[in-house]
């Protein structure tokens, strides 16, 4: 029978909740304790997830049941929480961003390193089934060679009024949801980043990024563009895949809300569109008997990967799903999108 390993959640707010949620559906990880700073916060973990809450935060490092720290904090106390935990003999769980910057996650790797401890980062968006149905479509090819995605969330509400509006706690949307689709963008494209250029928007705050706009320039030219937007009253397409011999939509947060356009065989004759004034062939839509329109393939939804591979890193039988060099290349191609807002201009990246 397999080992089940006992976790306890520090910062038990919106994400936290989420741990303890998903963790009920576990069969390899149990969620036994948690903590917060905030008491009405332990209140809800002890009285509506019947969770031990401990008095502070050793209490919950000395308890020698938990296996597993799971870190559900503001950004900015990841790295003390993730080091201290590794050194009172614990594996971890850190959510993203796992922190402020490449310096602080360099020394939370060498610290697992060094205790022998697993970290393994929840990069959880690597398993969303519009992103594994975007990959499955570029490997698949059925595109013809792709030369430019578009990726974007897009809100309407500024940033939310906690720390995600104030810098010293890591916040901003580069780290909130760029670091996401970075993530994702550097797991489908297997090829060097050549280029980096990023704008940052102050719409609604004025210390920390309200948007981003990356725009990443791949060794073989592919052009990526990833964007997150917190002021579109109307946002675009979530994805959107162009081809040689076709396009791939998905338009919304529903993962089949989409579509694939390809060609069937020759142009043949063009029939010109009419614009406000006059009419063009080169912007004159495919004629529809040159084309069909595909539904988007399917893809497992893989609920409960995450926990399942760790308590397999645990057992020894599995490498960690999302490996740390994976991440700490996520925070350098970050810290190098910042650098080009700065500069305005493109920087080199690999
Ligand atoms: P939140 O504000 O809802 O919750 C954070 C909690 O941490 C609060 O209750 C706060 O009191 C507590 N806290 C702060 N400092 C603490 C400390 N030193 N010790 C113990 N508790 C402390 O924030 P959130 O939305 O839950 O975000 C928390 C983390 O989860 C962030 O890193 C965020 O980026 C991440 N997150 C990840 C996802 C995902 O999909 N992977 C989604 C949302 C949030």
């Amino acid at each position: 029978m397999s080992k089940i390993y006992n976790a306890a959640i520090v910062g038990f707010g919106g994400q936290g909740h989420w741990h303890s949620f998903l963790l009920n559906k576990s069969d390899r990880i149990n969620c036994i304790g948690a903590y917060d700073i905030r008491a009405e916060r332990n209140e809800v973990a002890a009285n509506e997830y019947n969770l031990h809450v401990y008095n502070d935060y050793e209490d919950m490092l000395n308890d020698e049941k938990v296996d597993i720290i799971i870190v559900a904090t503001p950004n900015d106390v990841h790295h003390d929480l993730v080091v201290d935990a590794l050194k009172a003999g614990k594996n971890v769980i850190c959510e993203k961003p796992v922190a402020m910057n490449s310096i602080e996650l360099e020394d939370m790797i060498k610290t697992a390193k060094e205790c022998g401890k697993m970290l393994m980062v929840n990069q959880n968006r690597r398993w969303d089934e519009d992103f594994l149905i975007m990959k499955e479509i570029y490997q698949s090819a059925d595109l013809g060679p792709v030369h430019r995605i578009e990726r974007r969330v897009h809100g309407a509400h500024g940033i939310p009024g906690d720390w995600r509006q104030y810098p010293e706690y890591g916040g901003g949307m580069m780290l909130d949801w760029g670091v996401h689709l970075l993530d994702q963008m550097l797991q489908m494209i297997p090829e060097k980043l050549k280029k980096v250029y990023c704008t940052l928007s102050y719409v609604t705050n004025e210390r920390c990024d309200d948007g981003i706009t990356v725009i990443s320039t791949f060794e073989s030219g592919l052009v990526y563009v990833v964007e997150v937007g917190t002021s579109n009253f109307i946002p675009l397409p979530s994805w959107y895949m162009l081809g040689r011999d076709g396009t791939a939509i998905i338009r919304g947060w529903g993962a089949q809300d989409g579509e694939i356009v390809k060609s069937t065989g020759p142009d043949g004759e063009v029939v010109p569109v009419l614009t406000a004034n006059g009419i063009t062939k080169t912007m004159a839509p495919r004629r529809d008997d040159t084309i069909e329109h595909k539904p988007l393939p399917t893809v497992d939804k893989c609920y409960g990967v995450f926990y399942k591979n760790v308590a397999d890193v645990l057992d020894g039988t599995a490498e960690q799903a999302i490996s740390n060099e994976s991440v700490l290349r996520v925070m350098r191609l970050m810290e190098a999108a910042f650098k080009s807002a700065k500069l305005n201009e493109a920087v080199d990246f690999e």
